[in-house]
């Protein structure tokens, strides 16, 4: 979904990493791949800007 952008670097989406518990549901029900998995137990923010705040992963 790299290709769906409406304004870089305005999006609200805040990931705490330390409050992540790994369980990766963000990954599945993102429709654009906001996110993605580092390392077995976490998670990162891979794409932010693709953000188009749903709220689904909340
Ligand atoms: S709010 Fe929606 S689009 Fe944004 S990261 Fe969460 S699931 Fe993905």
């Amino acid at each position: 979904m790299r290709d769906l952008r409406y304004l870089r670097g305005v999006t609200t989406l805040a990931y705490e990493n330390e409050r992540c518990i790994g369980c990766g549901n963000c990954i599945l029900v993102c429709p654009h791949s906001v996110f993605a998995r580092d390392g077995e137990r976490k998670v990162r923010l891979a794409d932010p800007d693709g953000c188009m705040e749903c709220g689904a992963c909340a």
